[in-house]
């Protein structure tokens, strides 16, 4: 069956509402469509711990920057309809930009240093409008637990420390990256990938276990760790490195020795198309 779908705030509000005077507990799953199976595993780990489930469809213009593919990002809206209903979604939100974004609106939401390195360095702007974007959301359908995926990390943790910062009452759960068979972690941004291409994109998930690999066998030095990934992406064909790094997995903070949880994070570029992956070191 299709969920039911709403394109307002005002219709959204409401069907939450009545959900929640059902005594429903809210479960909620942001995307901008383009929907696929990593999404599918948000919105059935949402389901689990809710009784009511919202996903938003929005592609939203402000965490795109003005040479980046807003206006090319696939819009599949009546298959996405199709997957929301199979894993049994109860409300999908499409808003247009206007609804979300009239022409007085000026507010914006910046979660300063976090938001600055890692991918922000090459998408400036991206995670204030992510901020910005996923705040109004929260405040539209008021969930009581949201889902994310570690496949992007950087957003997950500026959420996080948005949503405990502005006292944002909801819980945030991060779930763990989907990937394909090759290990390519799933993205809507896949498809922009020509058959070559998608063979090498691969380098992203080898890099990631041959440093997980070497940690396992007692390396500890962050310049050589990075130095294994740069050197794997960088003897890919057609790949070019945007960034190999490992952070503090909390504060994304530089870190000098392993010695704490980190987060491995790699963003390579194959032709104009960005993909990014990372893996979390635990000690
Ligand atoms: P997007 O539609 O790309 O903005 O993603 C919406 C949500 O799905 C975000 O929380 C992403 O982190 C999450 N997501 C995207 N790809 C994957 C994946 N392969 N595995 C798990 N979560 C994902």
């Amino acid at each position: 069956m299709l969920p039911s779908s709403s394109e307002t705030i005002a219709e959204t509000r409401a069907a939450v509402a009545s959900a929640r005077s059902a005594g429903k507990r809210i479960g909620f799953v942001p995307t901008m469509g383009a929907l696929h199976a990593g999404h599918a595993s948000l919105i059935r780990a949402a389901r689990l711990d809710s009784d009511f489930t919202v996903v938003s469809i929005f592609v939203n213009p402000t965490q795109f920057g003005p040479n980046e593919d807003f206006t090319r990002y696939p819009r599949t809206l009546a298959a996405d309809r199709e997957l929301c209903g199979a894993v049994g979604t109860d409300l999908i939100f499409s808003p247009t930009v206007p609804e979300m974004y009239p022409p007085t609106s000026r507010t914006i939401v910046e979660v300063p240093a976090l938001q600055d390195v890692l991918c922000g360095r090459a998408r400036p702007g991206h995670f204030r409008g992510v901020a910005t974007v996923v705040l109004k959301l929260l405040e539209i359908v008021r969930p009581d637990v949201a889902v994310f995926g570690q496949k992007d990390a950087q957003q997950a943790l500026v959420i996080r420390r948005m949503v405990a910062d502005l006292n944002v009452p909801v819980t945030i759960r991060v779930h763990p990256t989907v990937r394909e068979s090759d290990g390519l972690a799933m993205s809507s941004r896949n498809r922009y990938l020509d058959p070559t291409q998608r063979l090498h994109a691969t380098c992203l998930h080898r890099a990631l276990v041959a440093a997980e690999n070497l940690v396992a066998n007692g390396e500890r030095s962050i310049v050589a760790l990075q130095s294994t990934l740069a050197g794997i992406i960088q003897g890919t064909p057609g790949a070019q490195l945007d960034y190999a790094e490992i952070r503090d997995a909390d504060t994304l903070d530089v870190m000098t020795a392993l010695d704490r949880p980190a987060l491995v994070a790699l963003a390579v570029y194959f032709g104009s198309t960005r993909l990014i992956d990372n893996t979390l070191l635990n000690f």
